[in-house]
């Protein structure tokens, strides 16, 4: 009876962590959130569309667009 408990308390444990995992990793992978108004955004915007704020410049030597907090062009350093 004890063993039949520790087993279920087991899969119900790996199916909470199980679920919790691919959550947080596809909120991290495929979403930021705006630094100034916290909107969720999709990786390919280049302006915010809340509140307008610049995501990505253009590199000045590539032409590819790349985010602002970026000190390097990581297309063409
Ligand atoms: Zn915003
Ligand atoms: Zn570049």
């Amino acid at each position: 009876m004890m063993l039949a408990i520790l087993i279920i308390s087991v899969i119900v444990i790996c199916i909470f962590v199980k679920g919790e995992d691919s959550c947080s990793c596809n909120v991290n992978s495929n979403l930021s959130s705006c630094n100034s108004c916290g909107f969720i955004l999709k990786e390919e915007y280049n302006y915010c569309p809340n509140c307008k704020e610049k995501l990505k410049r253009k590199c000045e030597k590539c032409g590819q667009m790349i985010d602002v907090n970026w000190r390097a062009c990581p297309y063409c350093e």
